[in-house]
């Protein structure tokens, strides 16, 4: 498999440190607020590329942080803490908020298809490990003490900047928001290993530590969560574009700095969802989520399928009218799904053939749009029926969109309801959702029984999921508009 390494700007041959292993890592989210679509834009790719390695045979362990202390307003170690900013904005404590909104991000998760990593480690939960480490970095020489924080001294590595593919905005995150420069540094670049003293004193949790009560830096948690329990060698780490500088430069600095080898060999870094006004941020304070995407009656997972029409590397428009594309393409999909008879016996040969040619379009650099062609060749397949649903199935592993669960309810409606029409009864036609199918049904049957409050009432849920009812000859048909 060939994946674009941004530490060395090529496109590689995949190599792991133990054959048929994966060593994996993924920056988690802050947990000040509910991720919104750009984020899980980042998670759903990542996601693909796990189950995709997965596919080619490796076994991974995948690590990802959460967290819950020390990532400031900047990213360059200035403002306040976004934790303590969430617990004020919301009138709750930090551990509150961190709870609350971990487990939402999980549940978004979940309504996605995205796997839960092996392993998941609050920051905070790890503490003693970060005082270790910032203590071995100051015995080694690369950290210094001043004005009460713990320094990464950046002067002491042979070389600092990795990523320096970065456009100007994604490098301007790092001395965003009009921040002074920190007086205490001793090069432009060092970054905070431990506070204990920072320009807001109402830092909600604190530890005790060498060099005072105080609290970790941001970036000293990727890498010792990962040393943790990724172990010294790292094979392969994600995130978003926007964390590649600083926060993974930072973490590259302090990891090798620590272990006295490099530490890991491949990067992969996820390109901006934005809108027309630019990069969906959670600090903009106006951004999308999934449980939004809900009320106005998006299926998540089309979400997902818009996603993998475009390749990670490139940064992603969205739109309603994008998502509505989407949408029609999905559920056309999914009815062309739904016309396969899953009876019949799978041809091995074929499904292998079709398995070999997935993996050498997705092993180009994670072409998923190239993955979701595939989908369409496999309905055009010189097989049978049943055959076809086995290669799908098979792609899906990897895509991750319920494709053979949604076609098999689809089927199982179209079934109930030429089963009603031909007893007399009535027919519901739509884009192919089996839950709006459902309740336009059971409108039906609360008119033919007289009661209108109740067909009304569903008729308003309808609208509410920007759906249109249309009464038609033995039936309603409905749109969403
Ligand atoms: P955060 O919760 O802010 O720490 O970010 C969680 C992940 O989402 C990180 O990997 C970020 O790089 C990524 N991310 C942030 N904004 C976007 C965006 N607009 N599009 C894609 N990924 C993003
Ligand atoms: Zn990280």
């Amino acid at each position: 498999m060939y994946l674009y390494n941004s530490a060395t700007r090529k496109k590689e041959e995949f190599q792991t440190h133990t054959p048929g292993h994966v060593e994996m890592y993924t920056c988690g989210p802050t947990v000040y607020h509910f991720a919104h679509i750009g984020n899980l834009r980042s998670y759903i790719m990542e996601d693909v590329l796990e189950k995709f390695l997965r596919y080619e045979g490796y076994s991974v362990n995948r690590v990802m942080n959460i967290t819950d202390v020390g990532h400031l307003t900047s990213d360059a170690d200035e403002g306040e803490d976004k934790m303590v900013k969430g617990a004020k904005r919301e009138n709750k404590t930090v551990m509150d908020i961190a709870k609350f909104y971990t487990d939402a991000f999980f549940a978004d998760c979940s309504k996605l298809n995205i796997k839960t990593p092996e392993v998941v480690q609050p920051a905070t939960g790890l503490i003693a490990e970060f005082i270790t480490t910032v203590q071995g970095l100051l015995e080694k020489g690369f950290a210094y003490e001043a004005g009460g924080n713990v320094y990464f001294d950046t002067s002491k590595l042979k070389s600092y900047h990795v990523f320096h593919n970065h456009d100007e905005e994604d490098l301007a995150v790092g001395v965003r928001e009009g921040v002074e420069e920190d007086s205490n540094k001793r090069n432009k670049n060092d970054f905070v290993l431990w506070f204990t003293k920072s320009k807001f004193e109402d830092q909600a949790l604190k530890w005790d530590s060498p060099w005072g009560v105080g609290y970790p830096g941001w970036h000293i948690e990727c890498s010792c969560i990962s040393m943790k329990y990724n172990g010294e060698y790292l094979d392969l780490h994600c995130g978003g574009v926007d964390n590649a500088f600083p926060h993974h430069t930072n973490e590259i600095a302090q990891s090798e700095a620590y272990l006295g080898h490099a530490w890991c060999k491949q990067w992969f870094h996820v390109a901006h969802l934005n809108t027309n006004s630019g990069k969906m941020s959670k600090s903009k304070g106006e951004f999308l989520t999934v449980s939004l995407l809900e009320e106005k009656g998006y299926d998540p997972i089309v979400y997902r399928f818009f996603c993998l029409q475009s390749h990670y590397r490139k940064g992603l428009v969205f739109s309603w009218e994008n998502l509505d594309n989407a949408t029609v393409a999905f559920n056309k999909l999914l009815s062309r799904i739904a016309a396969l008879n899953p009876e019949g016996e799978v041809d091995s040969a074929v499904l292998a053939e079709y398995e070999s040619k997935f993996k050498e379009q997705m092993g180009n650099d994670l072409n998923t749009s190239m993955g979701v062609t595939a989908l369409y060749d496999a309905l055009k397949a010189k097989a049978n029926d049943a055959t076809k649903l086995a290669i799908l199935d098979s792609y899906d592993r990897v895509l991750s969109l319920s494709l053979l669960d949604k076609a098999a309810k689809i089927r199982a409606e179209q079934k109930k309801a030429q089963a009603n029409q031909s007893a007399g009864g009535y027919t519901v036609t739509g884009e192919g959702d089996a839950e709006i199918d459902a309740l336009v049904l059971a409108r039906g049957e609360a008119k033919k029984a007289k009661n209108f409050a109740e067909a009304d009432r569903i008729r308003d849920e309808l609208k509410a999921k920007g759906i249109e009812v249309t009464d038609v000859p033995g039936g309603a048909s409905w749109k969403r508009v």
